[in-house]
């Protein structure tokens, strides 16, 4: 993502705003890091250049249902 996207983008969960920290930058571009919400004092990943925006239920909810999945759901 685009640093300047940081003005559009906002907590998921309160609609505040959210502080970028950035742990990898290639051209521009933030490739990985965490996006902080101070209020909800929630943090959402950046992965791939892609910000995680989810809610954080709802992240947790779908990495549960993902790690099940793995093992197989199919008798
Ligand atoms: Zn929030």
């Amino acid at each position: 993502m685009r640093r300047e996207l940081m003005e559009i983008l906002a907590c998921p969960v309160c609609k505040g705003e959210l502080t970028l920290t950035a742990t990898t930058v290639e051209a521009d571009e933030v490739v990985a890091g965490t996006l902080h919400c101070a209020t909800c004092n929630e943090d959402y990943p950046i992965e791939g250049g892609i910000p995680n925006l989810l809610p954080p239920e709802l992240r947790r909810a779908m990495a549960a249902e993902a790690a099940q999945s793995t093992r197989g759901a199919h008798p």
